[in-house]
């Protein structure tokens, strides 16, 4: 049974309206689980176990997205560094979550210590509708901000990445994962609107950058200590292998206290 789930999100996208396209799709997902009982993967974002998660992806990857929660490579990733590495699940915290992901946003709501909002400019999950480069909370207002895959679509970046940083606490930190590139400079173009370009050059439609090495410059440009953290490279390919993970550095960026 093979189900290229790309293709029929696309369709989906066409004939069934926003606001219950992720409930048509995560369903549609789950009608599957019982042809592939088994525990050889796992996800962390919700516990779930697997012969093999569901492929996807404009270019085909095969095992990729969880048959429960529809979680990626990158949010179970993250899902573990958040879980293992910070206490963002043990103290008090005053947590933004942008353009939030439905994975992390209900653990995170559901979550007794942590004093969450969601913000986006379209998402009709979000919270408050807001839009990135003009956030309209007070500064010095959260303890964390978690902030993945915004970055690339935002025209003035620089504008978001002061934003984020005004709002954020002194001895606050922020997680801003984006797609990136070994190359040493950003490639962008923000006046470039065919979307064929775009997929060319920067992997996607809505894309108008991809991040070189250089991101850390441009954050620490906007006020924030970064740090690269090694956390996935370092887990052995077993561990890998079973949740599913994207191989990445970790953007942990921080507002000096
Ligand atoms: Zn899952």
């Amino acid at each position: 049974m093979s189900f290229d789930t790309y293709q029929l999100k696309q369709f989906a996208e066409k004939v069934i309206p926003k606001k219950y396209l992720r409930v048509a799709g995560l369903y549609a997902m789950r009608a599957t689980i019982p042809f592939y009982f088994g525990k050889k993967v796992a996800c962390p974002c919700c516990g779930s176990k697997f012969r093999e998660f569901a492929s996807y992806g404009q270019v085909k990857r095969a095992n990729v997205l969880c048959r429960w929660c529809l979680s990626l490579e990158r949010h179970r990733s993250l899902w573990l560094y958040l879980h293992e590495k910070t206490d963002i699940l043990s103290t008090p915290v005053k947590v933004l979550h942008f353009a939030p992901e439905h994975q992390f946003q209900k653990l995170l709501k559901d979550a007794d210590n942590v004093d969450y909002t969601s913000a986006d400019l379209d998402m009709p999950t979000a919270m408050v509708k807001m839009d990135i480069t003009n956030i309209t909370f007070p500064d010095n207002t959260f303890d964390v901000i978690i902030c993945n895959h915004v970055l690339e679509h935002v025209p003035d970046d620089a504008k978001a990445m002061s934003e984020l940083y005004r709002v954020l606490k002194p001895g606050g930190w922020a997680i801003l994962q984006t797609p990136m590139s070994d190359n040493p400079k950003t490639i962008e173009d923000i006046t470039l609107t065919d979307p064929q370009e775009r997929v060319r050059l920067f992997g996607q439609e809505d894309h108008i950058r991809t991040y070189g090495l250089d991101k850390k410059d441009r954050l620490e440009k906007a006020g924030f200590e970064v740090t690269l953290d090694p956390f996935i490279r370092k887990l052995s390919s077993d561990v890998v292998d079973h949740y599913g993970l994207m191989i990445e550095d970790i953007y942990l960026c921080r507002k000096k206290a």
